[in-house]
């Protein structure tokens, strides 16, 4: 019988995710299906109500529910601590992991980047954010600035001596001494009005600084395109949403896919993206 994993959120239908496990379903001979549901945080609970009649082995979880999950859960792993992006449903109850921080990590050092030593700047303090900020310290990171519009959103990390919390208009200022710069807030995402209202910001930074967005839609936003310009390097969110799934799938299944497989699984989803 064919094992059911769906992913679950609301927007829903232009998931990537059904792209990316139906590839390593095939990829490892496993016999699952994977779908997408829309589920509002109010139909949360008859979702989870439905699990068994689903036979759901698993499921990921995007916006708005990687909190709301969570009092449904049995266990929350620590990365999951700002929101869960897994759940691997076992016999005695729900599991909840993330896999963001780690996928982000692998996909920059896929780009021969590490946060070890880096003076790292993030722009955004949202779910995504505060998981990469968490991480980035765990990491090495030698110092990060949090850059967002709501300083209140920063607060938890506002006794870590290597942090600093700026506000918007500081932006500039803070790149002037960063080796990564990390745009967490949907700015310049398709579907979004709003974008950067302007780029003097990338004029601060040192010549080698690194900038990620973690928007990948367009894959090349116009804070990418502008950095390029003035020589940066950078890198898009697509890595980031292909190595979650790759350590997500592991989650489900134990398979622990090679740096191959999340590569090849990125450039499935720039070409999927380039069709739509
Ligand atoms: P979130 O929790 O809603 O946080 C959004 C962040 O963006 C907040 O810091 C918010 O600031 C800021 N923001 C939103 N609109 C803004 C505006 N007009 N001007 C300035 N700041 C603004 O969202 P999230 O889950 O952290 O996601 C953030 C981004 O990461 C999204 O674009 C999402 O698609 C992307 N993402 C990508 C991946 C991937 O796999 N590539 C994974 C997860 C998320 P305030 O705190 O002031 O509201």
């Amino acid at each position: 019988m064919l094992e059911h994993y769906c992913v679950i959120g609301d927007p829903i239908a232009h998931s990537l995710s059904p792209d990316i496990y139906t590839e390593l379903f095939a990829r490892y001979n496993i016999p699952a299906k994977y779908t997408a549901l829309r589920v509002p945080t109010g139909e949360l609970a008859s979702f989870i109500k439905r699990i068994p009649e689903r036979a759901l082995h698993g499921f990921n979880v995007t916006m708005p529910l990687k909190t709301a999950i969570e009092p449904y859960l049995i266990y929350k792993d620590p990365d999951a601590r700002f929101g869960v992006n897994t759940v691997c449903v076992r016999e005695d109850g729900l599991y909840g992991y993330s896999t963001d921080a780690q996928g982000f990590r692998i996909s920059l050092s896929t780009q021969g980047r590490t946060y070890r030593g880096s003076r790292v700047v993030f722009i955004g303090c949202g779910g995504a954010a505060r998981a990469l900020i968490y991480d980035a310290l765990q990491n090495g990171a030698e110092h990060v600035s949090i850059v967002n519009r709501t300083l209140g959103r920063a607060a938890e990390f506002a006794q870590e001596p290597a942090v600093s919390i700026l506000p918007w208009h500081s932006l500039g200022e803070a790149c002037r001494s960063c080796d990564l710069l990390i745009n967490a807030t949907p700015l310049g995402m398709h579907g979004v009005r709003e974008d950067f209202s302007n780029f003097s910001f990338l004029e601060e930074l040192p010549k080698n600084a690194f900038v990620a967005d973690l928007v990948y839609n367009p894959q090349e936003t116009k804070l990418l395109q502008l950095a390029r310009k003035l020589g940066h390097n950078g890198m898009n969110g697509l890595g980031m949403l292909a190595w979650q799934g790759v350590l997500a799938f592991e989650k489900y299944t134990g398979i622990a896919a090679p740096q191959s497989v999340g590569e090849e699984i990125c450039s499935m989803l720039a070409v999927i993206l380039r069709s739509r």
